[in-house]
């Protein structure tokens, strides 16, 4: 991959250009909505919340009983999340990229970073400080994890992008069932990453051709932060997935 030009797939140029027309809707819990969803493991070392905006987790709840009918589930990884977390887990994704090109430029790897991880921006609020977006993976209906990005590690950029080539048969048919249903539900996915998909947000917008978005930045009522949490390290990375 070194040398290859890497652009954000969504750049924030664009994404700012559409305006947010915040519509007020309310986070709810997404598992007291949709107890047959699943909370999968976390991947980074904090706090996870389980809300999402009303609307999208109704929407992920229809996307998981169309899945439920043959045989898979969903195991959601993470809705919300507090603009602090997003903040260290930016850094977390630096630290990781900086690793994987110790030669690149600040302003190269910042290219590469922000296609993965978004930078706290006010007219861009990160997609998911607005409980618009949602990462998720795929089980059997007894909760063993599916391949959807076998022969690569999930940490592995080249497996990425929901197109990724070099994926196995079954990753690919797993992430085609995945989208069969998330799309029919009305949920759309960034293209860098299999495992994001949204509804309301400047992505959403962006992609679907909608003239605003619905969701800006939003904390629960009454929302602290864990106390641990509080700090401006990087986040780290759970390593034994
Ligand atoms: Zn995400």
């Amino acid at each position: 991959m070194a040398g290859r030009k890497i652009s954000p797939a969504e750049p924030v140029t664009e994404l700012r250009r559409i305006p947010i027309r915040e519509n007020g809707e309310p986070l709810v819990d997404f598992l007291e909505l949709c107890p047959e969803l699943r909370l999968d493991r976390p991947r980074f070392t904090y706090r996870r919340e389980t809300v999402m905006r009303k609307e999208v987790a109704e929407r992920l709840c229809r996307a998981n009983e169309a899945l439920m009918r043959n045989g898979l589930r969903i195991q959601v990884i993470e809705g919300w999340r507090a603009p602090l977390i997003q903040r260290r887990m930016y850094g977390a994704v630096w630290k990781q990229f900086k690793d994987l090109y110790p030669d690149r430029t600040d302003a190269s790897l910042t290219r590469i970073v922000n296609r993965y991880s978004a930078p706290m921006n006010l007219r861009v609020p990160p997609p998911h400080t607005t409980g618009g977006a949602m990462d998720v993976t795929l089980t059997d209906l007894k909760g063993r994890p599916l391949d959807v990005h076998s022969p690569f590690d999930w940490l592995d950029p080249r497996g990425f992008a929901f197109d990724a080539e070099g994926i196995s048969d079954r990753a690919r048919k797993n992430r085609d069932l995945l989208r069969e249903a998330m799309t029919g539900a009305g949920l759309t996915n960034y293209p860098s990453e299999y495992w994001h998909w949204s509804y309301g947000d400047q992505g959403w917008a962006y992609r679907g051709g909608h003239p605003f978005a619905l969701y800006g930045a939003i904390e629960p009522p009454g929302w602290t932060p864990d106390p641990k949490d509080v700090t401006d390290e990087p986040l780290e990375f759970v390593s034994d997935l």
